[in-house]
């Protein structure tokens, strides 16, 4: 069975280039890039190399770029690092949306004494741009917001939310994992001082990450042990995972416009065959301040759990926006600050597609699904004993 891999967002097939990139790092070319003879030397060379590689996606410059393990140790290191740097401030802001990389640390910062202020977001999970503005403070150490939603793809409008910030003298992060390749990031044009990405959602290997750190501004670094990466993160580089990283840095500026372009289009076909072929379903999130790749659609009446194993019975993989966490059956957080009804919510999958789908696939997932949805309705007393759901197909 051909497997239809509509789960980006969750993770990204390596691209065969960034393999290929790679290779040489795990065999011959294993030398340790802080020796000081040639072998180790020239890994270094490389590093550098994928550093500017990084920097050129996002408009930054090598010295801002930072390899760490992941988006989670990025998000950590730069929110730990705004706290560090200004130990008279103790007000943290957020958003209710964001990722546990975020989310859980401000939840255990709280718990540390600072006070977390968690944005709402509405319906469409957009925020209030008054109300973010009436919490930055005296006190505000630092301000961390998603530039697109995991869940929902929608995109925040970090620059306007950065250039506040800024003014105020206020740290600025955002985890900008998921935005990273899908929609242009200039650091040269915004006033974000800090930002994570992720290797594994660019197409290039799981655990690697870059934090950016704008020049000039103060750092505090979260691991701390020998010389690499100026001080600012310890411990020996992940170099064939640096150097994919920095060939799918690459690969993501030369394939942006296919993503806006062909890939968007794939999503919009997707979504409207879906929404006008299965009744009582609806997009989660604003449908134009959104990434071009991801959809996140409700079916009342069933559970996404239950359509994720059917999906599987086909090869499809997607995302169900319940997520069994800790053992109950609750929507996922997003949706409930988005106050997503709860027979909606329960029934949200998301689909999340990258370049290497095609249309084939997406006409696969508008056959499948319909019939799955129709068998799940029939078998829920909810959908069968509802006149009124009846009454409006
Ligand atoms: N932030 C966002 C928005 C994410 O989607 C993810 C991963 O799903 C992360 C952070 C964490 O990244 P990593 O898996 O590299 O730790």
């Amino acid at each position: 069975m051909k497997t239809v891999y509509l789960d980006n967002n969750a993770t990204t097939r390596v691209a065969p280039e960034v393999l290929e990139a790679m290779l040489p790092y795990f065999g011959e070319l294993y030398g340790n890039p802080s020796s000081m003879h040639f072998f180790g030397g020239q890994i270094s060379r490389r590093l550098q190399e994928a550093r500017q590689q990084a920097a050129d996606l996002i408009g930054a410059t090598s010295g801002e770029i930072i390899f760490t393990s992941c988006g989670t140790e990025s998000d950590n290191t730069a929110i730990r690092s705004a706290l560090a740097v200004n130990p008279g401030k103790r007000h943290i802001v957020t958003s209710r949306v964001e990722h546990p990389a975020v989310r859980a640390l401000c939840a255990q910062l709280a718990r540390e004494g600072f006070r977390v202020t968690e944005l709402p977001v509405d319906g469409d999970g957009l925020l209030d741009m008054d109300q973010y503005e009436k919490n930055l403070t005296a006190d505000t150490a630092v301000v961390s917001l998603m530039w697109a939603n995991n869940e929902t793809g929608v995109v925040f409008p970090i620059e306007k939310a950065a250039a506040m910030a800024d003014e105020r003298g206020i740290f600025f992060h955002t985890d900008a994992v998921q935005a990273v390749g899908k929609v242009p990031i200039n650091m040269e044009k915004n006033a974000v001082h800090m930002l994570s990405l992720s290797g594994h959602k660019l197409h290039a290997p799981k655990g690697i990450g870059i934090l950016y750190v704008r020049r000039g501004k103060r750092f505090s670094p979260f691991m701390i042990g020998g010389h690499q990466e100026k001080e600012r993160r310890g411990g020996t580089e992940n170099t064939a995972s640096i150097i994919g990283l920095g060939k799918a840095c690459e690969m993501a500026a030369a394939k942006m416009e296919e993503e806006n372009g062909r890939v968007r289009q794939l999503r919009d076909k997707l979504e409207r065959e879906l929404l006008a072929r299965i009744p009582n379903s609806r997009v989660n999130g604003d449908r134009l301040q959104r990434l071009p790749n991801t959809t996140n659609i409700s079916f009342e009446f069933v559970e996404g759990e239950s359509i994720l194993l059917m999906m599987d019975e086909f090869g499809i993989c997607a995302s169900s926006g319940s997520a069994c966490t800790s053992g109950s059956l609750q929507p996922s957080h997003v949706l409930r600050a988005m106050g997503t009804p709860y027979t909606m919510a329960h029934g949200s999958i998301r689909f999340s597609l990258s370049v290497y789908n095609t249309e084939r696939e997406i006409d696969f997932v508008i056959e499948k699904l319909p019939p799955i949805i129709e068998k799940l309705r029939n078998m829920s007393p909810f959908w069968r004993g509802d006149d009124r759901v009846r009454a409006s197909q």
